[in-house]
């Protein structure tokens, strides 16, 4: 099996983090290859019966910015080309207009979307239910997997989850 994940978040959320603890030095040599003019390879994870390619989506990192409708459509677009998008949010922040941002943007994309809840190690769990019913509320979200990036917890259980729709 093999597919596209792409990651979505603001910044700042541990995309990067998680992208290094997965994939590690392959990064470095990945991130400057163009592969599409939508897409960008983050790199590529290889597990016993899949492979795994981690993309970047141009345009869904600017919530700041005013895209106009092209670039929007663009973003959108480039989202069906995917198997899973990967939202990751920072569980020590409430729903943001960035995150906000984000959620409008994958409405009416048939592609399964993850919430990915990062930074756990930070917080509570009573925190790590609120967040979650907070995002429950604003998108029919495929799967919802609490982690910490930095130090490993539930990765592996992700990166399982993936392969499952790949
Ligand atoms: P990106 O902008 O989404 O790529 O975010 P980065 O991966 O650059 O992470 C931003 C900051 O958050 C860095 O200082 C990371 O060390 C930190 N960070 C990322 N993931 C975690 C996590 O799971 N737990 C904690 N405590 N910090 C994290
Ligand atoms: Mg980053």
């Amino acid at each position: 099996k093999s597919g596209f994940v792409s990651i979505v978040g603001r910044p700042n959320v541990g995309k990067s983090t998680f992208l290094n603890r997965v994939i590690g030095q392959k990064i470095a040599i990945m991130s400057d290859k163009p592969q599409t003019t939508r897409n960008k390879v983050q790199g590529v994870l290889t597990q016993e019966n899949s492979q795994t390619i981690f993309i970047d989506t141009p345009g869904i990192h600017k919530p700041k910015h005013k895209l106009g409708e092209f670039m929007l459509k663009t973003s959108r677009n480039a989202l069906r080309e995917v198997d899973v998008i990967m939202f990751m949010v920072n569980a020590e922040q409430a729903i943001g207009k960035g995150d906000e941002f984000i959620i409008e943007l994958l409405q009416g994309n048939k592609t399964p979307v993850f919430l990915i809840i990062n930074k756990i190690d930070l917080i509570h769990p009573d925190q790590l239910m609120k967040i979650i019913d907070s995002y429950k509320d604003k998108f029919d979200f495929a799967e919802i997997i609490p982690i910490s990036a930095l130090q490993g917890n539930n990765v592996e259980n992700l990166l399982t989850t993936i392969e499952k729709y790949l």
